[in-house]
């Protein structure tokens, strides 16, 4: 209710305008909306205000905070019982200095002078004294509490007449205050309806309280936008006399969000961990379990003192770089999930199987009565080909098997020692399993002791060549050596097949190619610059190639021991090409440039396809020798053979053939029109000091072959 400024000259003025004026009690007529329209002279001394100050303003400045409302209800009330005396309400009247006073006002409504009209009187209650004042004092405190607080509070009498009120009920609830000044509180009831979910036990809750005047209740109150409140209803007691209901309402929506939220976050977070959960547990590429599943079941099952057999198998993919890196790491993922697959076909009953990163899987069985029969199983059934994108796979596998006996052991012995059996597969040639064996420990030490004499053996003076001459059978001569590094470790070889692996791992290889490379210059320069169409060659590791001097470095050491880079050629596997790196191009190029040949060696043992040779920047190729041995009787048909040259032919390179041991061999590569020929048949490789013996030995063994043949 704002301040209407409204004149009421038209306002006709009564004749008993002395009497109003004379009166003891202050006298206000109010409009609808609250604003005064006559004010005696009583009411300028009790409230402090000028009557130009009253005239037009709100009444509600002369009450105190907590009692706005009481004229209001006073009006409803006269509405209501128009015939019934109304009793006067105590309230606190407001002085315009601030100070406040209890007061009682009584009512009647004055409505034959064109608007209807409150005539309010107004009584100051201040001389009262003793328990009087103390209640009004109580009730005031009670009023202004009312309207302070957040709760909607509803007063109904025991006659079901509205006793009482707050504005926050009418705001909580919609309700226009003049609903509530309405002779029935059907209107109320209606919008109070309207707004909840579920009206009828709304209803019926109001009904049974309204029966059982002496009863408590709490409930919850749903509303269709979505609020919730919490209803309260308790009797209002005078004394012991029941005079009434109070209604109280407290909006609980935040709260119950809240609530919501916070329940639904918990539900969230159990999701998440549930997820993660499952996540740490299992290996995502293959769904088989990992690492941690397997230790902790491996740790339970030796814990079980009924089991009489724990058996930890431990396989590696053999070459699966190789599937990596030539046909790409999808490929990889592929063939680790067909093998995942495999697996399980082959293990139903296993108490786990595990990946445990990379190629390498883990498998643990209890109480398995016959685990090697398995393991023979799951190696047959690992080897079975399947194509990924039209390429043919043929995966294997080295396993080692490793069991707990009479004297048990810890886990991760057991770990180790299938790990070791594994190795041991590995180094027997792959594609198989073995049993671990307190032996292949001693193997495992001298490997280590093997690693720590290679870093030592350069200094030592134990790394020497051994020369192997090539023939030409079209020129009838030797026409290069290929330089093969020798390790004299106290009187006994190692064999390159096993230092040289250990060298590259290592990083060693870099100085032990250096060092042949230098013996071979040193041994070989004269006899290469006798003819120019003489040639060394020479065996270069992909690990080599990834330095970036290395083609610097080779091209100066030849240029020192006056050897051309023409008469060079470089001897690397087809693996080089596929390690990502592209230094190891520039490096070949760079020699090519200077005139250097590359070899691609062990031809045909690789993943790769006759397809791709076209793309590599190659001069030779070496048919290993595993396709030489193919020929026996040297009558049989072998088209492998004649198609892998061919080819090299059509893409202008010329060929090699390995591991010649045989004169049928060498005759059926000749009439293949294989270019050169190399392996024992012609010589053995041989150090430097045999140099000379090895050429007369390659030559007699030409001279043999050519009178042979002959002209029959
Ligand atoms: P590779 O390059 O294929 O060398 C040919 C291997 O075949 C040599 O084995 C040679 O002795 C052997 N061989 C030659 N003729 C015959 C034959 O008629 N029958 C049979 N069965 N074998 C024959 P070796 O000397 O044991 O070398 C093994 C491998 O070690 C070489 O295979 C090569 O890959 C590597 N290697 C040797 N020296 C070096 C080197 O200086 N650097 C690098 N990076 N690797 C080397
Ligand atoms: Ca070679
Ligand atoms: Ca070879």
């Amino acid at each position: 209710m704002g301040r209407s400024r409204r004149q009421n000259n038209e306002f006709a003025a009564p004749a008993f305008d002395v009497f109003l004026e004379a009166s003891p009690d202050a006298l206000l007529a109010l409009d609808e909306d609250g604003a005064i329209l006559i004010a005696n002279a009583s009411a300028s001394r009790l409230f402090g205000y000028s009557r130009d100050e009253l005239i037009g303003s709100n009444h509600w400045m002369l009450l105190s905070e907590g009692f706005r409302n009481e004229t209001d209800l006073l009006h409803a009330r006269l509405v209501a019982q128009p015939d019934e005396p109304q009793p006067p309400r105590e309230v606190y009247g407001r002085h315009r200095d601030g100070t406040e006073f209890a007061a009682e006002i009584a009512g009647s409504l004055l409505d034959d002078v064109g608007s209807p009209v409150l005539l309010l009187s107004v009584r100051s209650t201040a001389h009262r004294t003793g328990p009087d004042a103390d209640l009004n004092e109580a009730m005031s405190l009670l009023a202004a509490t009312l309207e302070s607080t957040a709760d909607g509070i509803l007063v109904i009498s025991s006659e079901g007449k509205i006793a009482g009120l707050n504005e926050q009920f009418l705001t909580m609830w919609s309700i226009p205050p003049e609903l509530m000044k309405a002779a029935s509180d059907e209107p109320a009831m209606r919008v109070i309806l309207g707004q909840v979910k579920d009206p009828e036990s709304f209803l019926a809750r109001v009904m049974d309280l309204t029966k059982d005047a002496d009863a408590e209740s709490h409930d919850t109150i749903d509303f269709l936008d979505g609020r919730t409140f919490e209803r309260y209803s308790r009797p209002q007691k005078v004394g012991d006399r029941i005079v009434g209901r109070v209604w109280s309402f407290r909006d609980v929506t935040p709260r119950r969000m809240a609530q919501e939220q916070a329940e639904q976050a918990l539900a969230d977070l159990a999701a998440q961990a549930e997820q993660l959960r499952a996540m740490a547990f299992k290996d995502p590429l293959t769904g088989l379990a990992n690492r941690a599943v397997f230790n902790a079941e491996l740790v339970r099952a030796l814990k079980e003192p009924r089991l009489k057999s724990v058996d930890v198998l431990l396989l590696d993919l053999d070459d699966f770089k190789e599937v990596n890196d030539i046909l790409g790491h999808q490929a990889g993922d592929d063939m680790l999930v067909e093998v995942s697959r495999r697996l399980r076909g082959c293990l139903p009953n296993a108490d786990v199987v595990a990946r445990l990163g990379g190629d390498e899987f883990v498998v643990l069985l209890t109480a398995c009565p016959d685990v090697e029969a398995i393991a023979e199983c799951i190696v047959r059934c690992l080897h079975v080909p399947f194509s990924i994108e039209g390429t043919v796979l043929r995966p294997s596998l080295s396993m080692g098997l490793a069991s707990i006996g009479k004297d048990a052991r810890g886990a991760s012995e057991l770990l180790r020692e299938a790990d070791v059996a594994m190795y041991a597969a590995k180094a027997a040639g792959k594609n198989r399993f073995l049993r671990f064996h307190p032996d292949m420990m001693t193997a495992l030490v001298r490997r280590t002791d093997l690693e720590a004499g290679l870093q030592l053996a350069i200094a030592r003076g134990e790394i020497s060549v051994d020369f192997q001459p090539i023939v030409s059978p079209r020129m009838g001569r030797v026409v290069e050596f290929e330089a093969l590094a020798r390790w004299n470790r106290e009187n006994h070889r190692v064999p390159p097949a096993v230092f040289i692996p250990l060298a590259e791992r290592s990083g060693l290889i870099n100085e032990i190619g250096t060092e042949v490379m230098a013996q071979s210059l040193q041994h070989l320069a004269s006899w290469l610059s006798e003819d120019p169409s003489r040639s060394l060659s020479m065996n270069v590791s992909g690990v080599q190639l990834q330095e970036l001097d290395f083609a610097e470095n080779v091209l100066r050491l030849a240029e020192t021991s006056g050897v051309g880079a023409y008469q060079l050629v470089m001897e690397v596997t087809e693996s080089v090409f596929f390690d990502a790196d592209c230094n190891v191009i520039k490096q070949l190029s760079r020699l090519r440039a200077a005139g250097a040949r590359v070899a691609l060696d062990d031809f045909g043992t690789g993943y790769s396809s006759l397809g791709r040779l076209q793309d590599l920047p190659v001069d030779i190729v070496k048919i290993d020798k595993t396709f030489v041995s193919m020929v026996r009787t040297g009558a049989e048909r072998l088209p492998i053979l004649s198609s892998m040259i061919n080819m090299a032919h059509s893409l202008g390179l010329t060929v090699t053939a390995e591991g010649i041991e045989t004169e049928e061999q060498a005759n059926y590569l000749i009439a293949l029109e294989c270019d050169s020929l190399q392996g024992y048949l012609f010589s053995h490789p041989e150090p430097a000091d045999r140099f000379e013996h090895a050429l007369k030995n390659a030559g007699e063994s030409l001279d043999v072959l050519a009178s042979r043949s002959g002209p029959s």
